[in-house]
């Protein structure tokens, strides 16, 4: 295998283009001031990008940007300057959908095109085409099963990326207008509110029919951890994290898991073992079920929601290290979820796995004993025997 897979991660801010890249990302993926599909997410500025652009290459990592609107008319007149923009910021490449924008991108600049999963892309044909429009790399629909993945690969030479981890579409791929219908917020202007995760009462003839539970159609959640090795051997150039506003704690825990089982996986020292538990790992941050989606080539009920749906909210994100005293052999924390003496806890970090303890003490900044760690950002000190490092993350294990 000569070229080892690309792990591409989401990043909503500077803050978590740091965080994934310092926990294990080759790329990132971000959206600029115009043109992307995440209004509500923390867009960059132009300033911004050459400051992400700047910390990413100073790593040899990549940054894509997203340009991958659904275009009207009254935005035709932006585009060149935009482009030239991110042109000029040295972006890896740009993110497209549009047939209009790869064209004009073609044309006009010499910015690296990736043509974005909006484009929905199932076919060999329909990749032998952005190819020959100028187009160096495919984000397959995440409907594209294993088959579909091996037989656009066995016709075209263009760098295939896929999604392996994160959040589903109930249509394909948001080509949706529920919420422009339902909330007047497009999907395909980044405004997506998501109704298809509402609850909803289902009529037959003005008869209500309400199970114990209300009706939804949301998805489950895709994780592909146990799909790696195989995905791997299919020779994918780019895995991609869906998630450009999740947290950094999130985004940590996601990008770091995968590092782990792909680098394990070169290294000839993955095992089932390594796969269960990051598939527990995994689990653990996510706030909905998952499951490998369409890959095996069946989207069964499984795959799918119907009454009432899972969300879950995450309180397993405890604090931040901020600094480790070699000498005393204590960790000097940020609090992020309330903690308290005899939870036991686990740390891990970019370059190392997981130190599991129970805390026995936790003191204030002036060194006085506490119980309870319940205020948001509260400075403390515990002790901990391994050494820890500045961005190591705590999460919990276990309460008592
Ligand atoms: S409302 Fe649901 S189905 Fe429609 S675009 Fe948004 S996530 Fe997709």
């Amino acid at each position: 295998m000569d070229r080892k897979v690309e792990l591409l991660a989401p990043a909503g801010s500077l803050e978590s283009l740091k965080w994934a890249i310092m926990y294990g990302a080759d790329a990132v993926y971000v959206g600029g001031p115009g043109f992307g599909l995440r209004a509500n997410a923390t867009n960059f500025t132009i300033e911004e990008l050459k400051e992400g652009v700047e910390f990413v290459h100073q790593y040899h990592k990549k940054i894509y940007v997203t340009v991958n609107i659904v275009m009207h008319n009254e935005e035709i007149d932006a585009l060149d300057e935009y482009l030239k923009q991110l042109e000029a910021c040295q972006v890896d490449a740009i993110i497209v959908s549009d047939p209009a924008i790869i064209h004009y991108a073609k044309e006009h600049t010499s910015l690296e095109l990736h043509v974005s999963t909006q484009q929905s892309t199932l076919n060999y044909l329909g990749a032998k085409y952005l190819k020959q429009i100028g187009a160096s790399r495919v984000v397959l629909a995440r409907e594209a099963s294993k088959e579909d993945i091996k037989d656009i690969m066995n016709h075209v030479d263009i760098e295939i990326e896929t999604f392996i981890h994160g959040a589903m579409c109930a249509s394909f791929s948001g080509r949706c207008v529920l919420s422009n219908y339902l909330t007047a917020r497009d999907s395909n202007r980044g405004g997506c509110s998501q109704i298809c995760r509402w609850d909803f009462d289902l009529l037959e003839n003005d008869d209500l029919k309400r199970g114990e539970k209300p009706f939804t159609f949301c998805t489950k959640d895709l994780s592909m951890i146990t799909k790696i090795p195989e995905m791997i051997e299919m020779g994918i150039d780019s895995f991609k994290i869906e998630g450009r506003m999740r947290s950094i704690y999130y985004i940590a825990t996601v990008v770091s898991t995968y590092r782990n089982i792909i680098d394990a996986y070169y290294e000839q020292t993955l095992t089932e073992k390594m796969i269960n538990d990051a598939k527990k790992v995994l689990d653990a941050v996510a706030n909905r079920e998952s499951t490998v989606q369409f890959f095996d080539g069946y989207y069964g009920k499984d795959c799918q929601y119907y009454n009432g749906r899972m969300e879950l909210s995450n309180q397993d994100f405890l604090g931040i290290v901020l600094e480790y005293d070699s000498k005393l052999k204590k960790a000097k924390i940020e609090q992020r979820n309330y903690f308290k003496v005899n939870d036991t806890v686990e740390f891990f970090g970019p370059n190392h796995f997981v130190n599991i303890l129970k805390i026995k003490h936790i003191y204030d900044e002036e060194g006085n004993p506490l119980e309870i760690v319940n205020h948001p950002r509260q400075i403390v000190w515990i002790d901990v025997e391994t050494t820890l490092h500045v961005n190591d993350l705590m999460r919990m294990k276990k309460r008592d």
